[in-house]
């Protein structure tokens, strides 16, 4: 199973938890939100061939995106994000049930990433460099 926050191209994760679940919580002192980059991990945009859109995905600081591989890799993503629709999946990772309207929304947003696989790599800069610029 994919780690949270994990290289999109080697899953070696890239975020470390920030807050954990507070101790009245079943699952107390184990990681919830508020994730933190590791700083030499880079932000990538991909330019999606069928929408125009670009999206953006973290890759470690050893890998690179080559571009005969950008299928296959978006595949691999858009199913590890739909196992954000199952039930068990998500009460193990502590997310909230989604509501039925919820479910189809996200389903329709899968079934559409599917088909919008990207067709490059515009480029790609430091995840420190970004949260400096936003910051
Ligand atoms: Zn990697």
């Amino acid at each position: 199973m994919r780690r949270r926050g994990g290289c999109f191209v080697c899953d070696k994760p890239c975020f470390e938890s920030r807050t954990v679940y507070p101790q009245e919580h079943p699952r107390a002192g184990q990681p919830r939100s508020g994730l933190v980059v590791n700083p030499a991990a880079r932000r990538a945009q991909l330019l999606l061939a069928a929408s125009g859109h670009t999206a953006m995905v973290t890759i470690c600081e050893t890998c690179e995106i080559a571009p005969e591989a950008l299928p296959a890799l978006w595949r691999r993503a858009v199913a590890n994000g739909a196992l954000e629709l199952d039930r068990d999946y998500r009460r193990s990772m502590g997310m909230k049930p989604l509501s039925p309207a919820e479910e189809v929304e996200k389903r329709d947003h899968f079934h559409l990433m599917l088909y919008d696989v990207p067709i490059g790599a515009l480029g790609s800069e430091a995840w420190s460099d970004y949260l400096a610029r936003i910051e």
